[in-house]
């Protein structure tokens, strides 16, 4: 008798195994994957991870469905990494499988598929089965492929809906995401409204009192004849001489219209050697010390201070491998993923070039995904964020881990919560590979591991070309506003840098760490404040559609004309946000262009690009936003950065608090003056005294790392001792009393005094969840493994207790 052990792309915590015949025995593989029956009627795509002869001894085995691959589509190497990711941060193969692979690959009776709109369906080349399910989606907008089971009659349908998929005719609902665009270049062109002589004939009429924007026309009008195509907004106010506010006028008028156009990737074919820059002798330097740190160790961090040119020793890194037939993979955190990276590197590496991260739709995924199962040539270097990590490498030579004191490297929710950056050491190591970790700002952990001589540590202390470090001012915002110096938020000493920087033809970049027009709303009265009903916080005011909102959960009510609880008008605001700011900087600034870019701005459609492109082009003098402005921007006309309170990075209830402020301090402020302008920035603060913001300003890396070490050491924190965080989630607030008690009291009589709480978080309750936390910190002798096992019987005893089995529990391993 033939058995195998599958995969299933659900927390399962073993290996679920299923009978097959000999024939199928010698066909299948590791990796291959089957469709399978699951509970009462369920339908799975299941991944083979082991072929053996053992019955399961608890339950009877069924038979597989089906085969669906005719060769592996999951590496062995890849099933050895998942495993190590799975036992690491406990959690199921299946809920590895499920994040690493697309969802196109893992088809189950639960998935949702509707017509593809957007090719036609051609009904005479469509099979009987394939006709039936097209005409079923033509009366309703869409299945789940369990009712496509009852459509056809029969359970083995899977690879009929595979093949639509494939042939477009149908799609996942998952897909319905937009596509991701590499780089969009903002055209313009005549509005569709004057295309004929007539409504022309009125435009001009009616544009004689506006001679400005009839010139834009006219100059459109000319370079379209000349150069007979597309006409990009640049070009025109070059053209025209125009600024941007008329171009803006024209087009709010309807007269003009303006469109995206995605430049294509295949235009740097040929000339990729072209732009190869010559590192400069801090960069060979540092080359060499990691070519010769790559001898002995297998990991490297490279401190380089902002703008000191570690892309293009990346660049030189990269070229050295693919010469020798590797691959590399070059990971980013989502936000600093942008455009302009990705254009840079595929300015030298062409085609070989593949970017993967969550903003791709499905079908490109998979295209990646086979292109890299087949070794093509585009895929010898993968920019990619966090999940790239899990895709079917065969010969990786160097992983580069970018911006690497990031936390959005850790994934949170759901499960598998691992940190990439770790994940990326062991998958290096699979390889034999090694692994670049960079960053100005490292992460204490990575620090500490180059200091003890764990990892290789380059130090790049220069910016390229001997730009001076931005010269960094505080100003004491309790003087200030004693002084009556201030309107609004912004200190007298910032408005006259940003009047001196905006008369020099600069543009400036204002940091504000939260979203919204002002956090909270409180009654001057009796200091209520409305809160949200299913979450245990404050609601945020946005003006922009005068709303209150939850950051938590989505929810939203109209803004109250009257306190809630009192009944008096006395509303008013406390804290302030990016809305608000933005809102000040235009009135104090009318005739200057001002933007915003967090969240709320960036959602729509091609949001962060559209953003991203008019700063570019100079379409926006002073930029405001959250930490999205930090990351991977490379803006050459930036003089002053403005950070507009540090104190509410500093005071956030976390011990990681100072580090990360110290960090998006740092990387805030080397956005101004990349060039040879020395750029400028300004911290406005009630704390001008505090540590973190003299070392912030005297760039002192080192006294930071430090003084926050020691501090670590104090009190038991990583990277001096782990931390393993477990969460009790229910909607009932006894019950996670209850139970997070008992769990803590089974885990102090193993771990004694290193288990803390358990303790409710700042925000006690999110979507009416009650959340309870237990730490726990692992000594360094400790043993880690045999700390889980230990933790493993707790958690197996715990839900075997009837009272507790509806109570969620979320183990987080490093927690970040
Ligand atoms: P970092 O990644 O350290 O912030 P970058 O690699 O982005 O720094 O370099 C900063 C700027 O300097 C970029 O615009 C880059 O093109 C330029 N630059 C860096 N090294 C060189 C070089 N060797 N030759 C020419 N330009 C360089
Ligand atoms: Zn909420």
């Amino acid at each position: 008798m033939d058995f195998i052990d599958v995969i299933l792309p659900i927390p399962l915590q073993k290996a679920f195994t299923y009978h097959i015949t000999e024939a199928e025995s010698k066909f299948l593989k590791p990796g291959m994957r089957v469709a399978v029956p699951f509970g009462k009627s369920k339908i799975y795509t299941a991944l083979v991870f082991t072929i053996h002869q053992n019955p399961p001894t608890a339950y009877d085995a069924k038979t597989i469905h089906q085969i669906l691959d005719d060769k592996p589509v999951v590496t062995t190497t890849q099933l050895k990494h998942w495993q190590w990711i799975a036992s690491y941060y406990m959690c199921s193969l299946g809920e590895v499988m499920r994040a690493a692979m697309p969802n196109a690959f893992i088809l189950e009776s639960e998935t949702i598929i509707s017509i593809n709109n957007s090719s036609s369906v051609e009904e005479h080349n469509l099979k009987d089965d394939e006709f039936l399910i097209v005409e079923a989606l033509q009366h309703q907008s869409s299945l789940k492929i369990g009712d496509v089971m009852s459509i056809l009659d029969k359970k083995r349908v899977l690879p009929v809906i595979k093949d639509l998929v494939d042939k477009n005719v149908l799609q996942l609902q998952e897909e319905l995401y937009e596509k991701y665009k590499p780089k969009l270049v903002r055209y313009v062109k005549l509005h569709a409204n004057y295309k004929s002589e007539e409504h022309l004939q009125n435009l001009f009429e009616q544009l004689k009192r506006a001679p400005k924007q009839r010139d834009v026309v006219m100059n459109l009008f000319v370079l379209e004849t000349e150069s007979n195509a597309s006409i990009k907004v640049s070009e025109l106010l070059k053209r025209s001489g125009a600024t941007s506010a008329t171009l803006k006028t024209l087009i709010d008028k309807s007269i003009l219209e303006e469109y995206f156009i995605q430049t294509d990737r295949v235009q740097f074919k040929g000339d990729n050697s072209s732009t190869a820059k010559t590192l400069n002798d801090a960069q060979q330097k540092a080359l060499t010390e990691i070519e010769e740190i790559f001898k002995e160790k297998s990991v490297a961090l490279l401190h380089g201070v902002t703008s000191s040119g570690k892309t293009e020793i990346y660049i030189k890194l990269i070229e050295t491998e693919l010469k020798a037939g590797k691959q590399v993979l070059y990971l980013l955190p989502e936000i600093a993923l942008t455009t302009q990276l990705v254009n840079r590197l595929q300015s030298y590496f062409g085609e070989k070039v593949a970017v993967f991260h969550s903003r791709y739709s499905g079908n490109e995924r998979v295209e990646v995904w086979h292109n890299m199962l087949e070794n093509s040539e585009k895929t010898q270097v993968i920019i990619g964020a966090r999940s790239s990590l899990l895709l079917p490498f065969n010969n990786l030579g160097l992983i580069i881990v970018d911006e690497e004191h990031e936390q959005s490297y850790k994934q949170f929710d759901p499960a598998p919560r691992y940190h990439a950056r770790d994940a990326a050491i062991v998958l290096s190591n699979i390889f034999s590979a090694k692994t670049l970790l960079g960053s100005a700002t490292p992460s204490l952990e990575s620090y500490y591991n180059a200091s003890s001589g764990k990892y290789g540590l380059i130090e790049l202390n220069t910016r390229y070309n001997n730009v001076l470090m931005p010269d960094i001012e505080l100003i004491d915002l309790a003087d200030k506003y004693k002084r009556k110096r201030m309107k609004g938020h912004f200190s007298d000493r910032l408005i006259e840098e940003m009047i001196e920087t905006l008369d020099e033809g600069f543009q400036i970049i204002l940091f504000q760490n939260r979203r919204g027009f002002s956090p909270i709303i409180e009654c001057t009265t009796c200091g209520h404040s409305p809160q949200c009903p299913n979450c245990d916080v404050s609601l945020t005011y946005h003006q922009y559609r005068d709303q209150l909102r939850c950051h938590y959960c989505g929810y939203n009510s109209i803004m109250p004309k009257a306190c809630e609880a009192c009944g008096n008008i006395t509303l008013d605001t406390k804290g302030f946000g990016t809305e608000q700011i933005e809102e000040e900087v235009k009135t104090l600034f009318p005739d200057k262009k001002v933007a915003r870019m967090d969240l709320d701005t960036t959602r729509g459609k091609y949001g962060f690009e559209k953003i991203i492109t008019a700063f570019e082009q100079r379409e926006i003098d002073i930029l405001v936003g959250t930490q999205m402005l930090t990351k991977g921007l490379d803006f050459r006309s930036i003089k002053l950065v403005g950070i507009m309170n540090a104190d509410n990075l500093l005071n956030f209830p976390d011990f990681r608090a100072h580090e990360r402020s110290y960090q998006l301090m740092a990387q805030v402020s080397g956005r101004a003056g990349r060039t040879d302008v020395r750029g400028k920035v300004l911290i406005q603060t009630y704390n001008p005294h505090h540590n973190i913001l003299q070392q912030v300003s005297s760039n002192l890396y080192k006294d930071m790392y430090k003084e926050q070490l020691d501090e670590r050491y104090n009190f038991k924190y990583p990277p001096i001792y782990r931390l393993i965080k477990i969460t009790l989630k229910h909607k009932d607030y006894n019950r996670v009393n209850l139970a997070s008690d008992w769990y803590a009291r089974s885990l102090k009589q193993v771990f004694k005094q290193n288990v803390l709480g358990p303790e409710f978080p700042p925000v006690s309750r999110i979507r009416n969840l009650y959340h309870k936390n237990i730490l726990i910190k692992i000594p360094q002798p400790q043993s880690l493994p045999k700390t889980k096992e230990a933790i493993s019987k707790i958690h197996n005893s715990f839900l075997s207790i009837k009272d507790y089995r509806a109570v969620r529990v979320v183990l987080n391993i490093d927690n970040y």
